[in-house]
């Protein structure tokens, strides 16, 4: 075990982590307003999927002039509100 393992609590086992980079999506009142780099984990059990393990800071902010062009790139994993 480590910080980062992730434990699904349904299966009690260990989940793997499907995907490092994986973006994820912090929405405001207003709409978009972050993006984040996060790692997606999978169950390979009952296949349920989590993300954790979120980099220190966003890689791009609302008010950044790119901001835009990133959100309309990126494969959006998760959306949180
Ligand atoms: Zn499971």
């Amino acid at each position: 075990m480590t910080r980062n393992t992730v434990v699904c609590l349904s299966c009690q086992k260990v989940m793997q982590r499907e995907r490092s980079g994986a973006v994820v999506l912090v929405e405001a009142d207003f709409g978009p307003y972050q993006l984040y780099y996060a790692d997606l984990f999978v169950c390979e059990f009952c296949g349920k999927k989590v993300v954790s393990s979120f980099a220190h800071a966003p890689f791009a902010e609302h008010h950044q002039p790119d901001f835009a062009a990133k959100l309309a790139k990126a494969e959006i994993v998760a959306r949180v509100q």
